[in-house]
């Protein structure tokens, strides 16, 4: 992993922030999900910006960009693309906890990596990787958020 932290981020953001991308990465590159890498591999290839711009998070197929602004002010909302924003799985939530948020704006920055680097070359997303957030997107994006986000989100809820 490359990461490239701004000079105002913080040790314990830019932990945060390493810590769900290794559990994203961990998830989707589990054989089940039949990607054509493994976790040390992907871990290796990705570079990570993180930023304090008050800026958008974005993606491509070399990375992430995240910006740190909404954790830190502690935003506990998911506002998602509205194309899937009432999706029960992927979609918009409101009084999540701020790690929460934060964890699922980096699932959704980990799942366009997914589809741009990997999406060529796996057999599922080959005819779907393309769109921006589009059926390819969603269907990584519903692993990462099932799996890894919402798990924690509800478990914290509960606690
Ligand atoms: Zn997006």
């Amino acid at each position: 992993m490359n990461i490239r932290a701004a000079a105002d981020i913080a040790a314990k953001e830019r932990q945060v922030v390493v810590k769900w991308i290794k559990r994203c990465l961990r998830e989707v590159t589990k054989a089940a999900h039949e990607l054509p890498v493994d976790y040390p591999t992907a871990r290796n290839d990705i570079t990570v910006t993180i930023k304090g711009a008050g800026h958008r998070s974005s993606a491509c197929a070399k990375g992430i960009t995240i910006d740190i602004v909404p954790f830190r002010k502690q935003q506990t909302h998911i506002l998602e693309y509205p194309a899937f924003a009432a999706d029960k799985v992927i979609g918009s939530r409101a009084n999540v906890p701020a790690e929460i948020a934060l964890a699922a704006t980096v699932a959704h920055e980990i799942s366009h990596f997914v589809q741009y680097r990997y999406g060529p070359d796996t057999r599922w997303l080959q005819r779907r990787y393309r769109k921006p957030h589009g059926e390819g997107f969603q269907d990584i994006y519903r692993i990462l958020r099932s799996r890894v986000v919402n798990a924690h989100a509800e478990s914290s809820a509960t606690s």
